[in-house]
């Protein structure tokens, strides 16, 4: 009997197996259409300029508009369009339309620097300088108003190969980030090498369980710090309340970002937050 329920366990497992298999290529095959049909659609999340309080930049969160299943979030297809060869296409996708609606913004007054996130297999493609400096050709965007950001665990995966693109992207004018910073395992020794201006200091870090702020504190200080040292910029990620806000403000992090600031946005919602957000004292927010 024992044998027999063993052997079920198996038959059940590999079903699943098979279940799984199934609706990963189902949602390929949907998702090669998808970014044609124009489903895919980008949010944009404000960045806080904290020694001003102004809002300086948005971050772009891709999202995909399915016609059954609702709005889906990245971590819901990307690795899936990771498996079936198709992120070429969306991160392709993604900086058009990111850097057009940033062009737009600027053309109407607002001027907005937009970051961008890059998986480790552009890196790995090594089209990436490439589909970036056509991204910008194509939207007439100056290069000064992207930023690229890349995890710091998809950093890790090929430190030298991002090195250069990170150096050749740099020198056209495009900025480049580390995101997750502190939420990884990498070697700091090779991150302070990174040619990158700007560290984003992981959610783990900036949003800490009650009871935790002094080890946060230390943590982050540790990573003001050492950006400090290497002329780097740094940004909070992650901020959901005014207490996580006002520490990063106070630990000496140039730009934060969070659900306690914004959640992320379609783009036609922008210029209303910001009108709301303009209009409330710097007292109120910090
Ligand atoms: P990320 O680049 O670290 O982006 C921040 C994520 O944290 C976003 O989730 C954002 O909605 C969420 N977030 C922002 N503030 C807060 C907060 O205060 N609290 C909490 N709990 N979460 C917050 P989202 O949009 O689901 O994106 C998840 C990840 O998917 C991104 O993490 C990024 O790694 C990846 N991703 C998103 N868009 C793209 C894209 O266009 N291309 C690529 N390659 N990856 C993308
Ligand atoms: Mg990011
Ligand atoms: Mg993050």
């Amino acid at each position: 009997a024992a044998k027999a329920a063993g052997r079920n366990r198996v038959r059940l497992f590999t079903a699943d197996l098979r279940a799984a298999a199934q609706h990963r290529a189902t949602v390929a095959s949907e998702l090669r259409d998808a970014v044609e049909d124009g489903q895919l659609v980008l949010h944009y999340q404000p960045v806080v300029h904290l020694p001003t309080g102004r809002c300086t930049g948005v971050e772009a969160l891709v999202r995909w508009q399915h016609p059954r299943r609702g709005l889906l979030a990245p971590a819901d297809f990307l690795p899936i369009a990771v498996q079936h060869d198709l992120m070429g296409v969306i991160a392709r996708w993604v900086l058009h339309t990111a850097t057009r609606q940033t062009a737009a913004w600027a053309a109407a007054g607002l001027n907005l620097v937009t970051a961008v996130n890059i998986s480790a297999n552009h890196v790995a493609a090594g089209t990436l300088v490439a589909d970036v400096q056509e991204a910008l050709t194509d939207s007439g965007l100056p290069p000064e108003q992207l930023v690229v950001e890349m995890a710091e665990r998809s950093v890790a995966e090929d430190v030298e190969r991002a090195a250069a693109q990170f150096a050749e992207l740099r020198r056209s004018g495009v900025e480049v980030s580390i995101d997750d910073f502190g939420g990884g395992f990498s070697s700091l020794g090779q991150l302070v090498a990174m040619p990158t201006g700007l560290l984003k200091i992981d959610r783990s870090l900036v949003a800490y369980p009650e009871g935790r702020r002094s080890q946060a504190a230390a943590a982050i200080a540790a990573v003001v710090a050492l950006a400090g040292a290497c002329g780097v910029r740094t940004h909070a990620g992650g901020v959901e309340t005014a207490e996580q806000l006002e520490l990063a403000t106070e630990l000496g992090c140039t730009f934060a970002q969070g659900f306690h600031l914004a959640r992320p946005m379609p783009a036609e919602d922008l210029t209303g937050w910001l009108a709301g957000y303009a209009g409330q004292p710097a007292t109120a927010l910090f």
